[in-house]
C-alpha cells in the first residue's frame, strides 16, 4: 500500500507541480536526484521511501535551529488558533510581530532603527532597493539608482533580486540584468587573473575595479553596493583579509549605501550574531530571512540605519505613506515562529555551537580533503564551509563547471548524507543546521572522505 501511495504521489509531482530550480525536463521523466522528504529530527531527515539522512545543508542553509522543534511547532499553533492573521497596512499591527521587531533590533548593530518585515530574501532586497531609491528621492537625488553587486553573488531570483545576483544561470534565460544593475568581481583569491598577484596586489586590484566601475558609470547615479558578508551560493567564499574595510571606505567617499544581505550569514551562521559584526560592517541596509524562522515559517525583513531613517523621517509629512507594502508583510505566524526560534538560538548557544563545531569542521575537512591531488582550496568560516576541486590545482586548470561537484554530492546521499554542489563550479557546500555535534560532523567529513575517493 505504501508503494502504490508512493508511485501515486511520484506521478503527481511530476505531473502536477512545476519545481523551483530545477531541470524541468528531468524532472518531468522523473529523472532528478530530488527526494520527497516527510520528517525530520535534529539534523536528520527521512524520506517516503523511509531512508534517512544526515542534511549537511539544513535543508537551503535555514533549518539552523534543526528539524522538530516543538517549541517553534507549538508557537506557530498557538498564534495560528488565537490570530492566524491581521494585516500591518495604516499602522495596524499584531503582537507577535512587534515582539518580533524589539528581539531583531536588540540583536541588530547599534547603528540600525527600524526593521521591515516580508516574506522571503529575495523580496526583502527587493525592500533595500526601493528604500534606497526612496532615501536619494527624499535627498533631491532622483538620479542616485543603480546598485553594484558582485559577479557570483546570489540576492534572489525576483526581477530586481535575481539583477543583483550575479549568477549567470538566473540572468541568461531572461535577458537579466535589468538596467542599472552593475555587477564587479568576486572577491576570491583562488580566482584572481594572473596566477603571480599576491593577496596584497589581489586586494588592491579588486579595489581598484571597483573604483573604476564607480568612476565610469558616475557615483551620482549611484544608490548601493550590496554584499553577502560571505558570498553563499556563489561558493561559500569568506572574504579576502582587509576586503570589507577597504570597499566600505570607498563607498562612503562616493555617498553610495552599503546594503549586507545577511540572509545566510544572520542569526548565528558564522560564529557571531551577524556577518557584519564579524567583518565591521556598518551597513545601511540589513536583508534577513531563513534563520529568522528556521525556515519553520517564511518571513524575511529589511534592517535600516538610523542615517536612512532620519531621512525617511524628514520628508516623510510631505510624502505620505510609504507605499510598499505585501498583504503577509509582519505576518503574525511568522513572527511567532521568529519569536521561538530567536528564544531557541539564545538558549540552545547555537552562536556560540556554529563559532565551536565550525571550527572543528573546517579542522577535520582540511585533514581529510588538503593535499587530495584535485582539491583546490578548503575554506569557511563557522558553520559554512566549502571545498572547491579543481582537474589540477597547481596547474590552475578547471573541471568544467557543475561534472564533478555533483558527482560527490550524489555519492554522499548515497552514503547517508545530504550536501549540496554550488553553481558555476565544483564545489561542496557545507551548511548544516547550528544544533549540529561533532559527531555529526565526523559521519558528514567521513562519507565526503569515502565520496571523494569513489569519485575523483
Ligand atoms: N540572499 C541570499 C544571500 C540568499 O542566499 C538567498 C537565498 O538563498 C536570498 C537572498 C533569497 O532568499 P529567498 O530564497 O528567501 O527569496
Amino acid at each position: 500500500d505504501l508503494d502504490r501511495r508512493n508511485d501515486e504521489l511520484a506521478a503527481w509531482d511530476r505531473d502536477c507541480l512545476l519545481h523551483p530550480t530545477t531541470h524541468t525536463a528531468q524532472h518531468a521523466r522523473g529523472d532528478t536526484p530530488g527526494r520527497i522528504v516527510t520528517g525530520g529530527e535534529g539534523v536528520f531527515v527521512t524520506d517516503r521511501d523511509g531512508n534517512r539522512f544526515l542534511d549537511a545543508f539544513a535543508a537551503l542553509y535555514c533549518v539552523n535551529a534543526g528539524y522538530g522543534r516543538t517549541e517553534i511547532a507549538d508557537a506557530i499553533a498557538e498564534q495560528a488558533h488565537k490570530l492566524a492573521y491581521f494585516h500591518a497596512f495604516a499602522g495596524h499591527g499584531n503582537e507577535p510581530a512587534i515582539r518580533l521587531a524589539k528581539m531583531v533590533m536588540d540583536r541588530a548593530p547599534d547603528h540600525m532603527a527600524r526593521v521591515y518585515f516580508g516574506l522571503s530574501g529575495s523580496d526583502a532586497n527587493e525592500t533595500n532597493v526601493k528604500l534606497a531609491w526612496h532615501y536619494n528621492i527624499l535627498r533631491g537625488k532622483p538620479e542616485k539608482r543603480k546598485i553594484i553587486s558582485r559577479w557570483r553573488a546570489y540576492h534572489g531570483s525576483g526581477l530586481v533580486s535575481g539583477s543583483m545576483t550575479g549568477l549567470k544561470v538566473y540572468h541568461d534565460r531572461f535577458n537579466l540584468p535589468l538596467d542599472g544593475f552593475l555587477h564587479t568581481h568576486t572577491p576570491h583569491y583562488l580566482r584572481r587573473p594572473e596566477r603571480e598577484m599576491d593577496e596584497a596586489a589581489y586586494l588592491d586590484f579588486l579595489i581598484a575595479e571597483l573604483e573604476a566601475l564607480i568612476a565610469r558609470e558616475g557615483p551620482e547615479t549611484i544608490a548601493a553596493f550590496v554584499g553577502e558578508p560571505v558570498l553563499g551560493t556563489g561558493g561559500i567564499i569568506p572574504p579576502p583579509e582587509g576586503y570589507w574595510a577597504r570597499v566600505q571606505a570607498l563607498l562612503a567617499e562616493h555617498d553610495i549605501l552599503l546594503i549586507a544581505d545577511e540572509v545566510v550569514t544572520g542569526f548565528g551562521r558564522t560564529g557571531q550574531m551577524f556577518g557584519s559584526d564579524l567583518y565591521g560592517l556598518r551597513p545601511d541596509f540589513m536583508t534577513i530571512a531563513k534563520g529568522l524562522t528556521s525556515a519553520y515559517a517564511p518571513l524575511s525583513g529589511s534592517i535600516l540605519s538610523q542615517r536612512v531613517f532620519d531621512v525617511l523621517m524628514t520628508g516623510a509629512d510631505d510624502f505620505g505613506p510609504l507605499a510598499h507594502g505585501w498583504t503577509y508583510s509582519a505576518h503574525p505566524i511568522g513572527a511567532a515562529a521568529g519569536i521561538a526560534t530567536l528564544d531557541l538560538v539564545d538558549r540552545l548557544g547555537l552562536v556560540e555551537n556554529a563559532g565551536e563545531t565550525g571550527a572543528y569542521l573546517l579542522e577535520r575537512l582540511r585533514e581529510r580533503a588538503e593535499g587530495h591531488r584535485n582539491v583546490a582550496e578548503v575554506r569557511g568560516v563557522g558553520l559554512l564551509a566549502a571545498v572547491e576541486l579543481m582537474k589540477d590545482p597547481s596547474a590552475g586548470t578547471w573541471f568544467e563547471p557543475m561534472t564533478v561537484g555533483p558527482k560527490v554530492v550524489a555519492e554522499m546521499a548515497r552514503l547517508g548524507v545530504m550536501t549540496r554542489a554550488m553553481p558555476e563550479g565544483n564545489i561542496v557546500g557545507f551548511a548544516p543546521p547550528l544544533c549540529i555535534t561533532r559527531d555529526e560532523v565526523d559521519q558528514v567529513v567521513d562519507a565526503f572522505g569515502q565520496a571523494i575517493e569513489s569519485v575523483l
